[in-house]
């Protein structure tokens, strides 16, 4: 039998179809068109599911289960009770596909946790025994493996990695409070701040090359490595908080493995060396052996891969 893996983000929705080994037969994805609501969003998932089918000539009675990942917090019948970037609030998923798909399992749960157990059973840190991910994508995502276990602790909520407070920000976070890791360390972080530089700067930067709604994260860390001195600040600034936020993670878990995961993770080679200088200054026990920071070897289909898994 085969399995459905969805991977819901800010931007985009990922869906694939994936065989009894993990491996993913056949991939199709859709904008999230988050402005449209869960109404819509929920029935472009059905459409979505459907299309995967027919693309990759399979039937629906040969998948037993589908599995989707959210960022944000779903109990066990799937409803999801806060996921921020998305602005739902207490929706039910799992309900509404259910009544589409009857004889399928339908598991909901939220997508940084999944990725890194996909990561876990498959991926960068197979056999590590406690190991955190991290997915930069639109919002910051985390998953913690302790002991060889997932952990999310009380009410299955923790884990939430993006919303530990490291500093103060000029804008506040999608949950309400300031200063949270993923409003400095986000792909919407670093486009909200570049776009904020290019607007204040006298200094000559390609980010005043394009109209500001188009600068993107991916053209900051371009335009960094190829010299931009604005870009330059936007990315020494992400990495800055970074480290404060891994620095803190390494102080209180010590795990063997940090994950880098998420659409950032395209840039990884431009920033890890730096990264690791900063974090080491920062961590309590400079002398002592610390994490070894990876990026995420299932890459953005650690999210399809988890989901199937659950
Ligand atoms: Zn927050």
């Amino acid at each position: 039998m085969k399995k459905i893996g969805i991977d819901i983000g800010g931007m985009s929705i990922k869906s694939g179809l994936v065989d009894e080994n993990m491996n993913i037969i056949h991939s199709y994805n859709i904008p999230t068109e988050v402005e449209k609501g869960f109404g819509v969003i929920s029935q472009n998932i059905i459409k979505m599911i459907y299309d995967l089918l027919s693309q990759a000539n399979c039937a629906i009675e040969d998948v037993d289960a589908i599995g989707i990942g959210i960022p944000g917090v779903a109990d066990e019948n799937g409803k999801v009770h806060y996921a921020p970037n998305l602005f739902w609030t207490n929706v039910d998923l799992g309900g509404v596909l259910r009544e589409e798909f009857k004889n399928i399992k339908i598991s909901i749960d939220n997508d940084a946790t999944i990725a890194c157990v996909a990561e876990h059973k498959i991926g960068s840190i197979k056999d590590v025994k406690n190991a955190i991910m991290l997915t930069l994508g639109t919002g910051v995502g985390g998953g913690i493996i302790i002991n060889g276990m997932r952990y999310s602790g009380n009410l299955g909520i923790g884990s939430e990695i993006g919303h530990m407070i490291v500093g103060e920000n000029y804008y506040s976070c999608s949950c309400g409070n300031n200063g949270c890791l993923e409003t400095f360390c986000s792909a919407s972080a670093v486009q909200s701040y570049a776009r904020k530089l290019a607007a204040e700067t006298d200094e000559e930067t390609v980010l005043k090359s394009v109209r500001p709604g188009s600068i993107t994260a991916k053209m900051v860390f371009e335009s960094a490595v190829n010299g931009d001195e604005v870009s330059k600040k936007v990315v020494d600034r992400f990495v800055y908080y970074l480290s404060i936020g891994i620095a803190n993670l390494i102080n209180i878990f010590s795990p063997e493995v940090i994950v880098i995961g998420g659409g950032l993770v395209g840039a990884y080679d431009s920033y890890i060396d730096r990264l690791y200088e900063e974090v080491k200054s920062k961590i309590m026990f400079k002398n002592l052996p610390f994490a070894k920071i990876v990026p995420a070897t299932l890459g953005n289909d650690a999210g399809i891969i988890g989901a199937a898994m659950l």
